[in-house]
């Protein structure tokens, strides 16, 4: 599009673009394209204006930081501009950074650099004046911000009083306004919840929160701040640093929260080696960044070196690799699942985006689909963040095309044809055909084969759906008839491999009643459930009597789980399937009954957190559980003991807190063992 305007022309195009970005981004709090769109369009201007510096004007974006500050807040003008800074998105960015700085400071040695975090918020300028907050400031367009002094009092970690005695007179201190992100989904919910539109991103709703002309809204929102670098200072009692790092010591020294993750480099390879450690640590911080920022630690050298238009000549923003992009929604598909929940998946055009090629993301149901307002055609905003699976946090409307298609949920199921239901107070809409479904039957049987329920080894999810197309399989009993010679026949099977899943069908019929219970993929019935059932009723036939009050006795059973149970058990199909399951020879042994309160961890209440290696979660929880122990989900002063496993949060910190017992995975797995031996 853009090949047909001569630069001139394309420039005029991209700063009315940009121009309008900046206005939603930094005055509205609310962007329509990610900032990776951003970042693309501000550098394509900067190229242009670089090959032709006679079309740079001086209100070019390039040349301004921000936006305009909101007449509905007093103004304050900054003593000391509030400016942006310059990015590096590569290696060869930085290494010409470092070029740069040297060059201009004329030295050939080692530079040292003050190593930070980029806090993905927002800029926010605090001054205190005899060691008392006395005014705070957003940054506006850099030389004129608003007056969010009331708003900014209610900032949990913001001191209003500065502690010691040595401060200066007056000090600005500078730094960032972030919203972790449990913080954020917990707001989002909220929204959703009053029927208000949610944040896209921590970022816009920190912004959102902080620029309220109500400061009870703000108190309300989980706010945090961070120091990154000094303002205006007046009057000082002691010196100041000579390095940037000293002055942030010395602004912790009075109460002024840092973030943890401050380091001083040497050079820009060090730097390089810094950015990657924070990339990696990137996902399991608690809030979001979009990149770190180097700065020239030597503050003689800071000041020689001085400023451009918009940002220091002595710092640099290195970008990561964006989190969130723009896709296209090219069309959905409805696929159902085992319980014959149809959910929307969203085909996208390919993007790169999380450091993954994402292609597919779940729309989830109907209610999500109304939400985003989202038509096939449409411009999305895609976010990948960590592992996280990628979503689709927002619909560009303004790129809508006049062709965009209304996603229409299907009445029947798209597999089987059966009437689709949706029950009240439900958000999933299902299909009604149960395992005539094929698309039901097939996530059924993987379910039945798999690890945690008979475990049928050599009997993967390809042939499964193979056996379902042939009809081969109708019911799980059916793979007890399974023959070797129409096995080999399979695509992918030979002769030995058809013998061997023989034999591990013959090995699997020996199980234990939870694990049955489990491979019947009752809804709402996990591992955990299944485990407490067969402990507590001790047989299948007291399972299949038991009424909604008596499964309502068992442990993490309540109302909907006990209804799911009862209805299976009420369905003929259902027992047939059993019985046809106990004459192919699938049998577990006898439970013996043990008094709950015999039980070794009869009593004690246990908390799980953190990553485990050896088992997981629920296998521990049943694990905990089938000893006697209640598995909670959060820490009181109830609790008795906290396993923490690998990159424990919060919990591990209260139950520190709270002085309960804390173990971690080897010291549980030991426990285990000498209570089963
Ligand atoms: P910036 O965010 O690239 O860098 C400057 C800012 O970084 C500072 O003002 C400060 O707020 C922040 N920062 C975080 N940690 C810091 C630290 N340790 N030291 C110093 N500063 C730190 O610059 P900007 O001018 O605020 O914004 C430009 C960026 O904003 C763009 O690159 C784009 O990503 C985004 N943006 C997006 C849109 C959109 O429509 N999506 C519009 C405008 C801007």
């Amino acid at each position: 599009m853009s090949n047909a305007l001569s630069p001139a022309q394309r420039l005029t195009q991209l700063i009315n673009t940009i121009n309008e970005y900046n206005y939603q981004y930094y005055v509205q709090d609310n962007p329509s394209v990610p900032d990776a769109e951003y970042d693309r369009l501000m550098r394509e201007l900067l190229d242009i204006e670089k090959a032709h510096p006679d079309l740079r004007s001086p209100d070019s974006p390039s040349q301004k930081v921000g936006g305009a500050a909101l007449s509905a807040f007093e103004q304050v003008e900054h003593e000391v501009p509030m400016l942006s800074l310059d990015n590096a998105f590569d290696e060869d960015d930085m290494f010409a950074f470092e070029k740069r700085i040297k060059d201009r400071l004329k030295i050939t040695s080692e530079i040292s650099f003050s190593c930070e975090p980029k806090l993905d918020g927002l800029a926010v300028s605090i001054l205190y004046e005899d060691g008392k907050l006395v005014r705070a400031a957003t940054r506006g367009d850099g030389r004129v911000g608003e007056n969010i002094t009331t708003n900014v009092r209610t900032i949990a970690n913001v001191p209003l009083s500065l502690r010691g005695e040595d401060f200066p007179q007056r000090l600005e201190v500078r730094g960032e306004v972030i919203m972790t992100r449990a913080g954020f989904d917990i707001l989002n919910e909220a929204q959703i919840k009053k029927g208000k539109k949610p944040f896209v991103n921590p970022r816009n709703a920190a912004a959102g929160s902080l620029r309220q002309l109500d400061p009870k809204i703000t108190a309300a929102r989980p706010l945090l701040f961070y120091s990154y670098s000094l303002g205006l200072v007046e009057n000082e009692q002691q010196p100041l640093g000579t390095t940037h790092s000293a002055r942030l010591k010395q602004l912790s020294d009075w109460g002024l929260p840092l973030s943890k993750e401050l380091e001083v480099a040497q050079g820009a390879k060090e730097c390089l080696t810094y950015f990657h450690k924070i990339g990696e640590l990137r996902s399991q911080l608690s809030y979001d960044i979009d990149g770190v920022v180097f700065k020239v630690d030597d503050i003689a050298m800071q000041q020689t070196l001085g400023f451009v238009a918009r940002a220091p000549r002595w710092a640099i923003a290195h970008k990561f690799a964006a989190q969130e992009e723009m896709s296209t929604l090219l069309d959905v598909e409805f696929q159902v699942g085992r319980t014959g929940a149809i959910t929307p998946v969203a085909r996208l055009a390919p993007t790169f985006v999380g450091g993954v090629t994402v292609s597919n993301a779940t729309l989830h149901n109907q209610d999500e689909i109304n939400r985003l307002g989202i038509k096939i055609g449409d411009s999305v905003i895609i976010r990948r963040a960590g592992d996280v699976i990628p979503q689709i946090v927002a619909i560009v409307a303004d790129k809508r095309p006049d062709d965009a298609k209304d996603i229409l949920f299907p009445e029947s199921c798209p597999v089987c044809s059966s009437a689709v239901e949706k029950l009240e107070g439900e958000a999933v809409a299902r299909c009604t055909g149960g395992l005539y479904c094929k698309a039901q039957r097939k996530e059924a049987m993987k379910h039945f084969a798999s690890r945690k329920a008979l475990d049928i080894d050599g009997l993967g999810d390809k042939l499964i759906e193979q056996l379902v197309d042939a009809d081969m399989v109708k019911s799980p009993a059916d793979f007890f008839a399974l023959d070797i010679a129409p096995l080999s026949s399979m695509e992918r099977m030979g002769e030995k491999s058809a013998v061997n899943l023989v034999n591990s069908l013959e090995k699997s019929k020996k199980t234990t009643l939870a694990k049955f219970l489990y491979s019947l993929g009752i809804r709402e019935v996990g591992e955990a459930t299944a485990q407490n059932l067969a402990l507590h009723f001790l047989t299948l036939d007291a399972i299949e009597q038991a009424d909604l009050e008596a499964l309502q006795a068992v442990s993490d059973v309540g109302i909907i789980v006990a209804q799911h149970v009862v209805n299976f058990f009420k369905e003929e199909h259902n027992l047939e399937v059993i019985s046809a399951l106990q004459e192919a020879g699938v049998h577990w042994p006898k439970i013996e009954k043990v008094a709950v309160d015999e039980l070794p961890l009869a009593g004690q209440v246990y908390v799980l957190t953190g990553t485990l290696n050896v088992m997981d979660r629920n296998q521990a929880k049943a694990k905990l559980q089938s000893l006697g122990a209640k598995v909670s989900g959060s820490v009181s002063a109830k609790t008795d003991c906290l396993v923490a496993g690998e990159k424990a949060g919060s919990k591990l910190t209260k139950a520190q807190d709270l002085g309960v017992k804390v173990m971690n995975e080897d010291e549980m797995l030991a426990m285990f063992a000498e209570l089963d031996g």
